[in-house]
């Protein structure tokens, strides 16, 4: 039996981790959820799992749960404040360790996890994409483990040779090839891409998923900042990282080897296989995926990514290759820029140049090699970004 914390309970990967997990209540135990804001959904998800402890944002959420619980005579226990995320991440009897909070809020508590030596089933791509040296050295420091979650490195890694964990470059290998989508505007004009709405950029053609990673997978951020997590993830240069577009989501990464073999993970686009894969690691256990049909699916296309239609992935491109605190600062200005586009107060083509502006004035700073530092840069291109968006709307 293993004990599971699910950081993130209430967002698309802490839904479809629980999914899996209800399938399987001979092997795991829930000990803690965390939710920011959907208490009522945490409650049912406590009813459902009987978790030890949930983390929630306020305390007077904390109140209104407590409440809720104690009525129906539930033993939860409730915490909230700035340590409750990494207090149910770190708890000694806990095992695996869900990071599936979205974006930079999620990363003190998956440093929490691996200082603490969990298995970290990784979701949260901005605690690498931020601070891929900081977290890695407190995975080394912890004796932690970390299984990728984003589907496209947890097929990377399903296509490496058999090891433990994730952190490291085996030999042999030629190249790393993302599949992306494509997201749903790459047919899309560049003028209708550019006036967007929300509606239309979180209408993603095969993947459900939350809004924000939605509207970078329109802008193909999300693949930049894929790029950046397969770097720290497999210990591979950038040169060795490539895009290519894959419409039907069915092959969902690749690893070339220097033989000429290429390896490929298909799979219906449903994100319980990774979610199964890692909980269920080195063994494979069911996940309620409906069997891949290839003959159904026909034809499996594939073409280069196009930069001018989709800046943000020749951002992210640039970001790779200059190294330091660029991808911090990036990844900040994005969650700003996309923040502010999903309340209409810029349009979808201002995002990618938002962030180039903010890293042209930031993108060359560092963010030294303790937390500290990476929270630091984090906040000054957030303002940064804040700055850039009042002369922007
Ligand atoms: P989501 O928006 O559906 O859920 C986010 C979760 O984080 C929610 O439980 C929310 O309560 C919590 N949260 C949000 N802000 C918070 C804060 N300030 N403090 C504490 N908790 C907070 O997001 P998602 O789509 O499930 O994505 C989660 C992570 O997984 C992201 O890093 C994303 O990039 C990654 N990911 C998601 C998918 C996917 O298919 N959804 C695929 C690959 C990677
Ligand atoms: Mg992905």
């Amino acid at each position: 039996m293993k004990t599971v914390t699910v950081l993130g309970a209430t967002g698309s990967i802490g839904l479809s981790t629980l999914d899996v997990i209800g399938r399987h209540p001979d092997r795991f135990r829930v000990h803690g959820l965390s939710a920011h804001s959907r208490i009522n959904q945490v409650f049912e998800l406590a009813v459902r799992h009987r978790p030890a402890v949930i983390a929630v944002s306020t305390e007077s959420d904390a109140n209104t749960l407590r409440q809720r619980l104690a009525s129906e005579r539930i033993a939860t226990e409730v915490l909230s404040g700035p340590r409750a995320l990494d207090t149910i991440a770190e708890a000694p009897e806990v095992d695996l360790v869900m990071a599936a909070i979205v974006g930079a809020a999620g990363l003190p508590s998956a440093l929490a996890a691996a200082r603490a030596g969990k298995c970290i089933l990784l979701a949260n791509k901005e605690s690498l994409v931020m601070a891929g040296d900081v977290f890695l050295a407190a995975c080394r420091q912890g004796a932690a483990t970390v299984l990728p979650i984003d589907s496209e490195h947890n097929a990377v890694f399903q296509c490496l040779p058999e090891r433990k964990h994730a952190a490291g470059a085996p030999p042999g290998i030629r190249r790393i090839l993302l599949t992306a989508s494509g997201g749903p505007f790459r047919l899309a004009s560049p003028d209708t891409i550019d006036t967007a709405t929300p509606e239309q950029a979180v209408a993603h053609p095969r993947w459900s998923m939350g809004r924000k990673i939605s509207v970078d997978s329109a802008t193909m951020m999300n693949k930049g900042l894929e790029l950046i997590e397969a770097h720290y993830l497999f210990g591979v240069p950038h040169s060795a990282l490539e895009v290519v577009v894959h419409p039907q989501s069915i092959v969902h990464s690749m690893v070339e080897y220097v033989d000429g073999s290429v390896l490929a993970q298909l799979g219906n686009p449903d994100m319980r296989t990774p979610i199964a894969h890692a909980l269920g690691f080195p063994e494979r256990i069911e996940s309620g995926v409906t069997p891949l049909d290839l003959a159904a699916v026909g034809r499996l296309d594939f073409e280069p990514p196009d930069l001018v239609r989709f800046p943000s992935l020749r951002l992210a491109r640039t970001v790779l290759e200059s190294g330091g605190g660029a991808a911090c600062v990036l990844n900040a200005a994005n969650e700003v820029s996309v923040a502010a586009f999903l309340e209409r107060q810029v349009r979808f083509g201002d995002i990618a140049r938002i962030n180039e502006q903010v890293l042209n004035q930031l993108g060359s700073e560092h963010a030294g090699s303790d937390v500290e530092g990476v929270l630091d840069l984090d906040r000054r291109a957030r303002e940064c970004a804040t700055q850039a968006l009042a002369r922007w709307a």
